[in-house]
């Protein structure tokens, strides 16, 4: 039986005065699924899921959930990772989990949120004191009070250093288990591609591409990546080379459908292979080639 979609958009438009932020996009979010909005900086996506949060109003188009315009019900079972400006001053973990807690009628036992977001040595501790990873932890919880049947979070990771952020892919992943929606925007592609099912690339509000990650990338590309130091290659490579080259710097990336082939125009050039490492496409490559834009800008 196919999967029910618990959020439908359809030509969802949001006109600012000097700025069209969404401009007419259409999609579906099937249940259960962990669902991806990616693009570079201005693209939409915040504009996007505020939007889909209820939290602004569109200028045309419909955003509808289990088939209905977004309201109380939808407000109950939603939840939402604020941005840290969202916490008070000279509350304590405990204090601002109580606060949230109380704001809904079905609620999740807060024990059971304090333990999901590790949060139990931390009870005591000021707001403003916690470090940003613990922070992340905390607005994670707020929103996970109410047991909400679909989680917003919007670039939940930014900031964090590489293990904060991998500490929280796992808590998603122990959502994710939990069979709720999520929605998640990005600016790491490691982190749309470990976590989401799904994806939309944005630019300039539209829609660009979407897929799963699978699907985007075997239908994007067909070639793979070889990849040298630039200092074992020599200044002048054979034109047939030079069309496979798609960055250079300190690293040369060769785009190759013909790996065998590449090989050997290295060999007759005599570049000696040892730190030849080869790699498949990544949603980074397809960022970049869909955007012509590096991640952050
Ligand atoms: P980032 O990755 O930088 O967070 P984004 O993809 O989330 O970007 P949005 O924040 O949705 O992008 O912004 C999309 C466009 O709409 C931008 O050009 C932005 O300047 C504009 N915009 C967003 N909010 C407003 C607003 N309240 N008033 C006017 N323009 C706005």
């Amino acid at each position: 039986m196919p999967t029910a979609n618990i959020l439908e958009i359809s030509q969802l438009v949001k006109q600012y005065p000097d700025t069209t932020a969404v401009a007419g996009i259409n999609f579906n979010v099937p249940e259960g699924c962990c669902f991806g909005l990616l693009g570079p900086n201005g693209a939409g996506k915040t504009t996007t899921i505020e939007l889909l949060e209820g939290l602004i109003k569109p200028t045309s188009g419909s955003v509808l959930y289990r088939g209905k315009p977004l309201g109380n019900d939808f407000r109950q079972q939603a939840g939402i990772q604020f941005q840290s400006t969202a916490l008070q001053d000279f509350l304590t973990v405990r204090e601002s989990l109580e606060l949230f807690h109380q704001l809904y009628d079905h609620r999740l036992p807060l024990q059971q949120v304090i333990e999901m977001c590790d949060l139990g040595d931390l009870l005591d501790r000021d707001n403003r004191k916690l470090s940003g990873g613990q922070r992340q932890r905390l607005l994670l919880a707020i929103a996970l009070v109410n047991d909400p049947q679909v989680l917003f979070l919007d670039e939940p990771t930014t900031g964090l250093d590489p293990q904060a952020r991998r500490n929280f892919w796992e808590l998603i992943q122990r959502i994710k288990d939990d069979n709720k929606t999520i929605l998640l925007t990005t600016h790491y592609m490691e982190e749309a591609a470990v976590l989401c099912d799904q994806l939309i690339i944005m630019d300039s509000g539209k829609i660009i591409a979407e897929g799963t990650p699978d699907n985007l990338l075997n239908n994007h590309f067909e070639d793979v990546i070889i990849e040298l130091p630039s200092a074992l290659l020599p200044d002048t490579l054979s034109t047939e080379l030079q069309q496979q080259v798609l960055y250079r710097n300190e690293l040369v990336e060769f785009a190759s459908n013909d790996v065998n082939q590449l090989i050997i125009s290295l060999q007759t050039l005599q570049v000696p292979l040892q730190q030849l490492r080869i790699r498949s496409r990544t949603l980074e490559d397809l960022f970049l080639q869909l955007t012509g834009k590096e991640l952050r800008s």
